[in-house]
């Protein structure tokens, strides 16, 4: 039998303390996909799609693909954009419910998106759709690990699975797993139901990082125990770190059971991951440093010889958190420093670009840059520089994190001040690709120091040429000096 399977992603991670609300257009910057071009254009991606390409081979389904839709993290996503995607998708039930043509759907969600109208955005679109689809459709559905669950959301889905890393790498897997649920559940080998529980914490974790020995890799072997075992009819365990820059009341560490029917022992296998959550809640893998300290390190290191570029990445101005990408504190100390031939990615500033572009390669300008959005991060820096290079912006990601998609920047300017080369770009995005300096002609692992917007996600590509990784919490919107003092870290590095 061929089983018809509506599959779509709409993810977004909203930091509900941003200025910039996020629009259709910033969908369309990143991925907004609709039907026949999805598959084409994802399917052989890091992305879900390529899972669910591979399931779809393996199951012999039929798949419609009404909606990719994915934006960098910012503010609420605008009403109206939420219900232009949330109707897509359900139109697309509708019409595949009046073909006689679904018999499962399968989400790829974030799992943190806010609107203008609603802080649960995916526990709104997953009931929306359970007024449309009948119970007897399952729905399967996947998460970023970084999603604050709802009882909404488990209301409205029946199988759940969150990525296991972090920098996430297993988007595509993650798909896989949640597909072959779906196949069963579709076949009635099994009948899905989900567990929520949580720990009263915002944090927790180690926020989900798997680059690190810590309590998150010590949950998912947890996981995969309890997955082997069968106790409990458990088929899933789905660990969320959650994501602190949300006003939901669930926001924070989580787990999510999907179960075989309902059996005794639910509870009491859930109540121990909360426990692990709760018992190590202050532990936090991360050493943060101060713009200064950081250059010091920088340059006591480079008293020695280094094999491969220090990375540092400017932890709190993240736009894969959120932050604004135009943040200067970091940026200020790096140009007062010496310290060696050095890329700064990226520097969000669409209106430097403006004023710059029309300066010949080569030429030189003074002009002020970043701190434009919310100058408490760091004021605007006036700075003399040479245009070294102009770009588009957009290139194909080399992986592990965005692997085949085609990442946008917009117009960017390679602009030289002394000797750091600072990519000046048009579009919030996070830094994590290689390519993202290689496409402007920088290679990354001649320099002696690479500075990234990142949080994590960069180590993926930029820890195996590293010779350290230092991380800097500059204060910008998405600050960790809120937190409580966790365990001690130590600066890792990357390449004994
Ligand atoms: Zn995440």
């Amino acid at each position: 039998m061929t089983f018809h399977v509506l599959a779509a992603m709409f993810g977004h991670e909203t930091n509900v303390f941003s200025r910039i609300p996020t629009t259709r257009r910033n969908f369309e910057d990143s991925i907004f996909l609709r039907d026949d071009a999805v598959l084409p254009r994802l399917g052989a991606t890091s992305t879900e799609f390529s899972g669910l390409a591979e399931a779809a081979a393996e199951f012999g389904w039929s798949v419609r693909t009404p909606l990719a839709a994915w934006a960098t993290p910012g503010g609420r996503v605008e009403e109206d954009t939420f219900d232009t995607c949330a109707g897509i998708i359900a139109d697309a039930c509708r019409d595949a419910l009046a073909r006689g043509q679904l018999d499962g759907i399968l989400l790829f969600l974030h799992g943190a998106m806010s609107t203008t109208g609603h802080d649960d955005a995916e526990g709104r679109l997953l009931t929306r759709l359970r007024e449309v689809v009948p119970a007897g459709v399952p729905i399967a559905v996947t998460l970023d690990l970084h999603a604050n669950v709802t009882p909404e959301m488990c209301r409205g889905a029946d199988i759940l699975c969150a990525y296991r890393t972090y920098p996430h790498i297993d988007q595509a897997e993650t798909a896989r797993r949640a597909a072959g649920l779906l196949h069963r559940a579709m076949r009635r080998e099994i009948s899905p139901r989900l567990m929520l529980a949580r720990a009263p914490t915002l944090t927790g974790l180690d926020d989900g990082r798997t680059t690190a020995e810590g309590p998150m890799t010590a949950a998912l072997r947890m996981a995969d125990a309890a997955e082997a075992s069968g106790d409990g009819g458990v088929l899933c365990v789905s660990l969320q770190a959650g994501f602190i820059h949300s006003v939901l009341p669930e926001a924070g560490p989580s787990v999510v059971l999907t179960c075989d029917g309902e059996q005794p022992d639910q509870a009491a296998i859930a109540d121990r991951f909360v426990r692990h959550i709760w018992d190590t809640r202050a532990y936090n893998s991360c050493t943060f440093l101060s713009p200064q300290e950081a250059m010091e390190r920088v340059a006591a290191r480079r008293a020695a010889p280094i094999d491969g570029p220090i990375v540092v990445a400017d932890y709190s101005d993240n736009p894969g958190g959120g932050a604004y990408g135009d943040a200067t504190r970091l940026l200020e100390a790096v140009l007062a420093a010496d310290i060696g031939r050095c890329a700064y990615g990226t520097l969000y500033d669409p209106e430097a670009v403006r004023t710059l572009w029309p300066v010949p390669e080569g030429e030189t300008a003074t002009l002020a840059i970043g701190g434009k959005i919310d100058p408490a991060f760091g004021p605007p820096l006036t700075v003399t520089g040479t245009v070294v290079r102009k770009t588009d912006g957009t290139f194909v990601g080399g992986g592990p994190r965005w692997k085949g998609v085609r990442m946008n920047f917009g117009d960017t300017v390679v602009f030289r001040v002394g000797a750091v080369d600072i990519l000046i770009c048009s579009k919030r995005v996070q830094c994590t690709e290689i390519e993202t300096f290689t496409h402007a002609g920088i290679a990354p692992a001649a320099l002696d120091v690479v500075v990234v917007k990142s949080m994590q996600h960069f180590r993926a590509a930029f820890a195996p040429l590293a010779s350290e990784i230092l991380v800097v919490d500059a204060g910008a919107l998405c600050s960790e000096t809120r937190r409580p003092p966790g365990a001690p870290g130590t600066v890792e590095a990357a390449r004994p």
